[in-house]
């Protein structure tokens, strides 16, 4: 038997159905983590799925006004509109395939919302939100947004055209993502024909998962499906993806460099002390990070 494999792929280490959960102002979400299942994956500290929720006219549920302090929210629309507004007046619409980077730093208020297109028409709202935390030096930095539309996420595909990758950040087959992130982030979206199979290089240092949105998946032999968390382990360079149903599949597969630092979180402020999250509720009450109506 001849293995053409230069160093084995992670093996899987566990699989598990990210639950259902609501949050803002009643939006469906799937919540990967955090929940009973697994509480964070440095650096990682959240990844919902909005929806899929299909929404009325005049219907539409968002986030209302919140704070951020500590890290990074990265929004990927992949159906629907989210309208975003800040406190220190930056804004922006989402539309499908837009990743918003943003890195609250310091302290903002935000509302992500709605487009008025979705509110006016009614319509399917599907999307994810991921937190990346910040290292120490980071969290403090000024606020800043990387709201990127999907024609300018590159988007890399192998030789027989099986197998694609939006990459949002990081890079994929040769193809370097747009945005810049303030530790090594890998995060793709992948989608894989029946029978492909991809092979995706990642430091064996870094965390990474994978969050199956469609189909049937096969991690190193582990299966998977829709809606399921995968959790990579240590000992390997490389991730292995087959898809192994009969439709396409679309997996987002995430990975970074652990930041190695203590976590104090409450809520939407994520800061390495406990000292430092009552500063930061207390700056939040101050108005320090801005007020939006
Ligand atoms: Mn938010």
């Amino acid at each position: 038997m001849t293995d053409t494999t230069i160093t084995p792929s992670r093996p899987v280490t566990r699989v598990f159905t990210a639950p259902r959960a609501s949050d803002g102002d009643g939006v469906e979400l799937r919540r990967a983590f955090p929940g009973n299942a697994l509480m964070d994956l440095d650096p990682f500290l959240l990844l919902d799925q909005m929806g899929p929720m299909q929404v009325a006219p005049g219907e539409a549920r968002g986030f209302p006004p919140h704070p951020h302090r500590g890290f990074e929210t990265v929004t990927y629309l992949l159906s629907g509109e989210m309208q975003h507004r800040d406190s220190w007046g930056n804004h922006g619409l989402l539309g499908p395939g837009d990743v918003q980077w943003m890195t609250a730093g310091s302290g903002l208020v935000h509302s992500e919302l709605p487009g008025d297109g979705l509110v006016r028409d009614g319509g399917k709202l599907l999307g994810f939100q991921l937190w990346i935390n910040l290292p120490r030096k980071d969290k403090m930095i000024a606020p800043r947004y990387q709201d990127t539309a999907a024609a300018r996420i590159p988007v890399a595909r192998n030789a027989e055209g099986t197998v694609s990758a939006k990459v949002i950040a990081g890079s994929a087959m040769g193809v370097q993502g747009v945005i810049e992130t303030r530790i090594p982030i890998l995060y793709l979206h992948l989608t894989l024909q029946p029978g492909a199979e991809f092979d995706q290089p990642i430091p064996a240092t870094h965390n990474a998962f994978a969050y199956v949105v469609e189909g049937e998946a096969s991690f190193s032999g582990r299966t998977a499906g829709a809606s399921q968390v995968v959790l990579f382990g240590r000992g390997g360079e490389s991730v292995s993806i087959r898809n192994a149903g009969a439709a396409p599949l679309s997996v987002l597969l995430i990975a970074g460099e652990p930041l190695g630092e203590p976590v104090a979180r409450y809520g939407p402020f994520v800061m390495n002390t406990r000292t430092e999250l009552m500063q930061a509720v207390e700056d939040f009450q101050a108005g320090k990070m801005g007020v939006l109506e």
